[in-house]
């Protein structure tokens, strides 16, 4: 039997008191695609940057095809022939494609010659992979997909023949996915092997031949694709059995189909049957400092009993519609009615008057604009809503009742550990995030706004958060969800809104969205 491509063995690491990796031992067969899942924080990246030099190990070692090896740097790693794709692309905007392959390469390549020779090996590389990008253009006029190729073929340039690739398509369309794995398969079919880590189990299930799941730093499973299923790999990850399956949608008020999950109790004052729109916006428009319109006409309607998804690859304008419709940035046109109430772009609604209004809003970039980090949990549970007195008159009171508000949020919210003395960064991302949920729900809003609900967040939250939006509106409530996650806006929404380049470029009804349809929107083309 031929020795593994890459082989890990009894991998500790600690960062003080945590244990990151716990005796993992990893072998990767050469020429194939060995996946890696795990929840956040199980582990995953510190294994890959120990292979990649990033980290030293504390104990343990590692072989390549057969010999032990020591990789304590980048430089290192390459020389063995392991390159790694990162999630934030190392690459100089300003430079060209081919002047970010020649950086950091070897000095002698730097000469003109080289720099011929170079291209020609680029070229002929782009022609067997598959893997095309402009050489001449600067990285930064370069789309996300191609500036991903481009750090592929400049790990492979410089004789990559195992590759690590972490998240890889968070930042593509289906359609980009599509093609990066076929050019993977290529890769594949050509003798180089992948680690691909991932926290979608469906890539795993389509491109990997075998996969390792990961759990609190330990190696919990490892199977060949043939003998597992998503299900299992889910039920690995976090140990117990989740529900996977894609929601059949169902008619709002039709109760909640999540089991165990208590409906929201909203007041009488929410319409539950009313068939005005909660909120209506029409031909938003939203220009940046340097005057790109980064919204462009944009209208849309929410009503009672409907969860609407928006649907784009990041940055078309999403952030910038919830920012609107919350209050944080006014439009420089359009106009937005909400519980009767009209604003015009010079008396644009704010964020009080929105809670006013019982409009809600979850933020995408929660850690930054919805938590107080060093604040206690109960701080944090309070925030935005301090005046209100249902807290009571005075400082010593609300400090208690916010205190009894923020125990009974854990609770619902099921927030651990519950600790609202506890500082707010102390807990998990997904812990984070149910606490601002609680926050703004408490607050029995007709309309919840709510950017990449489950972005940081370990599988066995994200149902809870879902099911929690599902309750909202199945009480009555219009929901409004940005997501990156396709697979999310697909097992939420009644219907979807695609952007692309600051416009809506599509409605679809949730029977109509099949990923080929979503993708070619997303993509630009006009519905
Ligand atoms: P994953 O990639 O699976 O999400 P990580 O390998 O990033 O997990 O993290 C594993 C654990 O190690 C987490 O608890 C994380 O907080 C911790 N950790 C990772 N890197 C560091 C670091 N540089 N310093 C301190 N703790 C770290
Ligand atoms: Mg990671």
């Amino acid at each position: 039997m031929t020795a593994p491509a890459v082989r890990m063995r009894d991998i500790h690491k600690r960062f003080g008191a945590v244990h990151a990796n716990k005796g993992v031992n990893l072998d990767v067969a050469a020429g194939t695609v060995h996946g890696i899942v795990g929840e956040n924080g199980a582990g995953k990246s510190t294994l890959m940057s120990i292979l990649y030099g990033f980290y030293q190990a504390d104990e343990g070692s590692i072989e390549v095809d057969g010999r032990v090896v020591r990789i304590r740097d980048s430089r290192e790693a390459m020389a063995v022939g392991i390159g790694m794709v990162h999630q934030h692309f190392m690459l100089v905007d300003t430079m060209t494609a081919l002047d970010n392959v020649l950086l950091g390469a070897e000095p002698d390549w730097r000469l003109g010659a080289a720099r011929t020779a170079l291209r020609e090996r680029l070229n002929a590389l782009m022609e067997q992979t598959g893997l095309r990008v402009r050489l001449d253009a600067a990285v930064e006029d370069l789309p996300v997909g191609e500036r991903q190729r481009l750090e592929i073929l400049k790990a492979l340039v410089r004789g990559a023949r195992v590759l690590i690739l972490d998240e890889p398509t968070a930042v593509l369309t289906p359609d980009e996915t599509t093609a990066l794995f076929a050019a993977l398969r290529g890769l594949r079919e050509r003798g180089t092997t992948l680690l691909l880590i991932t926290h979608k189990l469906k890539e795993i299930m389509s491109l990997c031949d075998r996969v390792t799941v990961m759990r609190g730093g330990e190696v919990v499973m490892e199977r060949d694709i043939a003998q597992t299923s998503v299900d299992d790999l889910a039920q690995a990850m976090v140990g117990r059995r989740v529900a996977t399956g894609r929601r059949v949608p169902v008619a709002a008020g039709s109760g909640n189909e999540v089991g165990g999950v208590a409906r929201l109790d909203l007041p009488d004052s929410v319409p539950s049957r009313h068939p005005a729109p909660l909120m209506q916006a029409e031909g938003l428009r939203w220009c940046d400092e340097l005057g790109v319109a980064r919204l462009d006409g944009v209208s849309l309607s929410l009503r009672p009993g409907e969860i609407v998804g928006v649907a784009g690859v990041s940055g078309n304008g999403q952030t910038e519609l919830l920012d609107v419709l919350s209050g944080l940035k006014a439009p420089q046109a359009g106009t937005l009615n909400v519980d009767g109430q009209r604003f015009l772009p010079d008396d644009w609604i704010t964020p009080s008057r929105a809670r006013e209004l019982r409009v809600a809003h979850v933020p995408e970039d929660r850690l930054h604009r919805a938590l107080v980090l060093p604040f206690a949990a109960w701080e944090s549970a309070a925030l935005g809503y301090q005046h209100w007195t249902r807290y009571g008159r005075w400082a010593w009171m609300k400090r208690g009742a916010m205190q009894q508000a923020t125990v009974q949020m854990m609770e619902t919210y099921d927030v651990r550990p519950r600790n609202p003395e506890l500082r707010s960064s102390k807990f998990s991302g997904g812990n984070q995030q149910k606490l601002v949920l609680a926050r703004e729900a408490m607050a029995e809003p007709g309309v919840l706004l709510v950017g990449q609900p489950t972005r940081g967040v370990d599988i066995g939250a994200i149902e809870f958060i879902h099911a929690r939006l599902r309750a909202h509106r199945d009480a009555g409530g219009a929901v409004l969800v940005v997501s990156s996650e396709l697979d999310e806006i697909l097992a939420l929404s009644d219907r979807v809104l695609v952007m692309n380049a600051g416009r809506v470029a599509g409605e679809l009804p949730i029977e109509d969205c099949h990923e080929a349809a979503l993708g070619r929107l997303m993509g630009g083309a006009v519905h």
